[in-house]
C-alpha cells in the first residue's frame, strides 16, 4: 500500500463534504482507498471511509486520525466509484450511499472475529438463591433465568437484542458469578446444518443452447459490456441458464452475484445454487434480511476474502464486495423490491448494469414479463434479447378464464368471494386431490369497518386511510403505520350500534373456503399469519408434500415457486392493483396476472386460473389472459409515450411533508418556484398537489413531480436548488429519482 500522509474521508454522518486528516506515521503503512479509520469529528469520533491519499492538503486545523479498523481496505475502489454514480444519479448524499454500501455491522466492524462475545450459564442455580436474585433485581433474574435454559452458548449481543435485556444487566449477573462472557471465534454459516444435494448441468434445449451462448460470448469479450434481457416465460429454464452462466464465469476464475427478490429468496431457491455448486463449501454466500449480525458479518467477510465466488442475495447484495466480477443476474429484473424506499432511492437492476458497465462484466436481466424499461431498451437495441419461449418439457401455458363479477353479482345465490365457477373448480380439484392456490393482495379480515347510520368510517388516526379488521387477533390495525386500535362496540361518532364490516381480505378468504369445503385442509400465507421464521419454511413443505389442499395468499405465494400438483389457480379480485393512482397500475396488473398464473400447472397435468374482475375487458387483464406479451407492451408503450411517462421520459417524485399541513403545502408551493425559475423549458414541472395519500405517520404530505430526458442534468439542477433553500425544521423533503411508488 502506498504511504499515507493526508487522506480525504467521508465521515459516517451526513455532512455533505468530505474532510481531510493526517496520518501518522506509525499508521501510513496500513491506511489506503477503501480502508475504514476513526478519526476525531468535532467534539468527539467517528468513523469514516478513506476515499483518496493525498500529498497535501490545504485543509486549516488538520487533525490526525485515531485508528485504522480492520487489516484491509473494506471497499474497493471500483464500488466507490458505483457510489459516487448513486449519490449523482440519485441526487443524494455520499454518506447516505456508503450506509447502503456497508453493512452496519461491518462498518462499526471495530468488532471482529475474535472479539464476539458468548454467554452461558455457570452453574446450576438453586430455587431459593433465584428467589433471592428475583427480589432484589428482577431483571436479572429475568434474564439468568433464559440464560439458563440455554443450550450451548450463544453470542451476547444476539442474546440481549433476542430477550431486549442491556448490557448492564447481563454485566451485573457476570460481575455476581451467576453467568460467564467468553471471546469465541466462529463463523456462523446459516444454511451450515443442512445438507444439499450435488446436481449437475442439465442437457439444454435449443432456446437455452442459444441463451447461454450469448452470455458466454460476452464472458469472452470483456469489451462488450451490453446488457442481455433474457425474457422466457415461467418455467422455461432461465434458473437453468443463470446455474451454467455461473459455472461458466467461475471456470474463467470469475465471480458472479445473483440478485433475486426478497420474496423469491426461498430455501427452493438456495438450495438450487448451494447444490449446484456443492464442491465447495464456501462458494455460495447467501445474504438476505434474516440474517443475524453476526451471520451477516461472516458471510460478507466470507465475499471479502474470496472464499464465496458466488454471492446470492436481494437487492443490496449488488453491492457484494467481490472481485473479479465476471457475471450479475437480475432475477425477476422487474420486481419492484428492487427499489429501495428510503435514502438512497436505488434501484438494484439500474445500478447492476451501472456496475457491470464499470467493472466490465456481463449482466444478465432475466423475467417472464419484462418490465417496460428493460423490453424498451431491449426493442431499441441498448440490451441484447435472449428469448424462451417454451415451457421446459413444453407443457402448457395454463388456461385463463375470466369470471366477470358484474354479471357473478346478479346471480341469487351468489357468495360474495368465490364465484360458482371458480368454487366449482375448487371442488373439482379437491375431489381429483390436486391443489389449489386462492391470491388475494390484500391482507386482514374486512378492509373497512362503517358505520351504517351516520356513515363514518374508523380511519387511522395518523394516515389517510380507513383501518382493517383482523379477527385472530380481534384488532383494527393500520396497514401503512402499525397502528392498532380496539374494535368498538358502537359508532364513536354517533353512538349508535350499528357497524358493519367492509370489503375482505385474504383472513375472510381463508375462513369462507373453510366454511364452503369443510374437509379442505386450508391455510393461510400472508405478513400476518408468517411473523415466526420457520412459519414459512414450514407451510411450503406442507403444501408441497400434499398436506394442504388449498394455499390462501397475498404475493407472498405469487412468485417464483414451484408445486408440480397445482392445477388451479384463483385470482379472488384482479382489479385491487389496477384502479390506483399510478401510471404503472397496468403494466403491475398484467404482471401479476402472468405471474400468479406461472404457479399453475408446472406438473403433468395442464393448470387453469380463473380472474374474477369487475373489468373484463381492461387491457391487462384481456393480454395476459392470451399470453400475449408483445401486444401488451406494443399498447402500453405507445400509452407512455403519449403521457411523457418512463421510460420515454424519467421522473423525478419530490415529498414534501410536514405535521403541519399548511408548512407542508408552503414549503413545496415556494420548492416548486424555485424550480420554475432554475429548470430549462425542456423540462417538464408539475404543479405541486397534496399526494394521493394525503397523510402518512401523522406527516402531511405534498407532490412535485418533475419529468425529462436528461435525468442526470435533471438530478443535478434539483439538487442545487434544494441546497440553495433552507426549509423549516419540521419539514422534510425526499427526492426519489426513477420513483416507483407514487402514492
Ligand atoms: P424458470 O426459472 O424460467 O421459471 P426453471 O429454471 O426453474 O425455469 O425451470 C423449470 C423446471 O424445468 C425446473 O424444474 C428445472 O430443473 C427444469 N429444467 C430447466 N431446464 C431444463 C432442461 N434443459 N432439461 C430438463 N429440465 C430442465
Ligand atoms: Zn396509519
Amino acid at each position: 500500500m502506498a504511504k499515507a500522509n493526508y487522506i480525504r474521508v467521508i465521515v459516517d454522518r451526513t455532512i455533505h463534504r468530505e474532510l481531510d486528516y493526517l496520518v501518522p506515521e506509525a499508521l501510513s503503512e496500513r491506511v489506503g482507498v477503501g480502508s475504514r479509520v476513526r478519526v476525531p469529528f468535532r467534539e468527539k469520533s467517528a468513523l469514516a471511509t478513506v476515499v483518496a491519499v493525498l500529498d497535501h492538503s490545504k485543509a486549516e486545523g488538520i487533525r490526525p486520525i485515531e485508528a485504522v479498523i480492520g487489516e484491509a481496505p473494506i471497499l474497493s475502489e471500483g464500488l466507490l466509484e458505483l457510489a459516487r454514480w448513486i449519490s449523482t444519479y440519485y441526487c443524494c448524499p455520499i454518506e447516505a450511499v456508503m450506509r447502503s454500501l456497508l453493512p452496519q455491522v461491518i462498518r462499526r466492524a471495530e468488532v471482529g472475529w475474535k472479539k464476539q462475545l458468548f454467554v452461558r450459564p455457570v452453574r446450576k442455580i438453586d430455587n431459593e438463591e433465584m428467589e433471592k436474585l428475583r427480589r432484589r433485581a428482577p431483571r436479572q433474574a429475568e434474564l439468568l433465568d433464559a440464560i439458563s435454559k440455554l443450550q450451548a452458548p450463544v453470542r451476547a449481543a444476539d442474546l440481549l437484542r433476542q430477550t431486549s435485556f442491556d448490557n448492564q444487566t447481563l454485566r451485573a449477573l457476570v460481575k455476581r458469578g451467576l453467568a460467564e462472557l467468553r471471546e469465541e471465534a466462529i463463523v456462523r454459516d446459516p444454511h451450515g446444518d443442512e445438507q444439499f444435494i450435488a446436481t449437475s448441468n442439465l442437457e439444454l434445449n435449443a432456446e437455452q443452447v442459444l441463451a447461454l451462448k450469448e452470455i458466454t460470448q460476452l464472458l469472452d469479450s470483456p469489451e462488450s459490456t451490453r446488457p442481455i434481457l433474457l425474457h422466457g416465460v415461467t418455467g422455461s429454464g432461465k434458473t437453468e441458464i443463470y446455474l451454467q452462466a455461473i459455472r461458466a464465469a467461475l471456470e474463467r476464475g470469475r465471480s458472479a452475484i445473483v440478485l433475486v427478490p426478497e420474496i423469491s429468496l426461498t430455501p427452493q431457491t438456495v438450495e438450487r445454487f448451494k447444490g449446484r455448486f456443492a464442491e465447495a463449501q464456501d462458494a455460495v454466500a447467501v445474504l438476505h434480511s434474516h440474517l443475524s449480525e453476526g451471520e451477516r458479518h461472516d458471510e460478507w467477510h466470507k465475499i471479502h476474502s474470496g472464499r464465496a465466488r458466488i454471492v446470492i442475495g436481494p437487492r443490496s447484495a449488488v453491492f457484494a464486495p467481490l472481485k473479479n466480477l465476471g457475471l450479475i443476474v437480475v432475477d425477476e429484473e422487474h420486481e419492484n423490491t428492487y427499489k429501495q424506499e428510503e435514502a438512497p432511492r436505488y434501484h438494484a437492476r439500474d445500478v447492476a448494469v451501472v456496475r457491470a458497465r464499470m467493472e466490465k462484466c456481463v449482466v444478465v436481466l432475466g423475467s417472464a414479463t419484462p418490465s417496460l424499461e428493460s423490453y424498451h431498451n431491449a426493442a431499441r437495441g441498448k440490451y441484447r434479447l435472449a428469448t424462451l419461449t417454451q415451457r421446459i418439457d413444453e407443457k402448457q401455458m395454463p388456461l385463463m378464464r375470466i369470471v366477470d363479477l358484474r354479471q357473478e353479482r346478479r346471480k341469487e345465490k351468489a357468495i360474495a368471494i368465490l364465484s360458482e365457477r371458480l368454487r366449482a373448480a375448487v371442488a373439482d380439484r379437491l375431489e381429483k386431490g390436486e391443489q389449489t392456490i386462492l391470491f388475494l393482495n390484500r391482507r386482514g379480515f374486512s378492509t373497512s369497518l362503517l358505520c351504517s347510520n351516520c356513515g363514518e368510517a374508523r380511519n387511522c388516526p395518523n394516515c389517510s386511510v380507513a383501518l382493517t379488521f383482523h379477527r385472530h387477533v380481534t384488532r383494527l390495525s393500520c396497514h401503512l403505520c402499525g397502528h392498532t386500535a380496539a374494535v368498538p362496540k358502537k359508532c364513536p361518532a354517533c353512538g349508535k350500534d350499528a357497524l358493519i364490516y367492509a370489503g375482505f381480505g385474504t383472513e375472510k378468504v381463508e375462513s369462507t373456503v373453510a366454511y364452503i369445503f369443510p374437509k379442505a385442509t386450508v391455510r393461510r400465507m400472508d405478513a400476518d399469519s408468517m411473523t415466526r421464521k420457520e412459519a414459512y419454511r414450514e407451510t411450503l413443505r406442507n403444501f408441497r408434500a400434499g398436506k394442504i389442499d388449498i394455499l390462501v395468499g397475498t404475493q407472498m405465494i405469487a412468485k417464483g415457486l414451484h408445486f408440480p400438483n397445482v392445477t388451479l389457480v384463483g385470482i379472488i379480485n384482479a382489479d385491487l392493483s389496477l384502479h390506483l393512482p399510478d401510471f404503472r397500475a397496468g403494466e403491475r396488473t398484467f404482471q401479476l396476472l402472468t405471474q400468479v398464473a406461472g404457479r399453475a400447472g408446472r406438473g403433468e397435468t395442464p393448470g387453469e386460473v380463473f380472474v374474477q374482475t369487475y373489468t373484463p375487458f381492461s387491457p391487462s387483464i384481456q393480454f395476459a389472459r392470451h399470453h400475449d406479451f408483445a401486444g401488451y407492451f406494443q399498447q402500453e408503450l405507445e400509452f407512455r409515450d403519449r403521457c411523457d411517462f418512463p421510460p420515454f421520459k424519467h421522473a423525478i417524485l419530490i415529498t414534501v411533508r410536514s405535521a403541519h399541513e399548511g408548512r407542508a403545502k408552503l414549503s413545496a408551493e415556494t420548492l416548486r418556484r424555485r424550480l420554475k425559475e432554475a429548470l430549462p423549458e425542456e423540462f417538464i414541472l408539475g404543479d405541486a398537489t397534496p399526494a394521493p395519500l394525503e397523510k402518512l405517520q401523522g406527516q402531511f404530505r405534498f407532490h412535485i413531480l418533475l419529468r425529462g430526458e436528461a435525468i442526470m442534468r435533471l438530478s443535478r439542477l434539483v439538487r442545487e436548488t434544494l441546497d440553495k433553500l433552507p426549509f423549516p425544521e419540521e419539514v422534510t423533503v425526499a427526492v426519489d429519482v426513477d420513483p416507483y411508488q407514487l402514492l
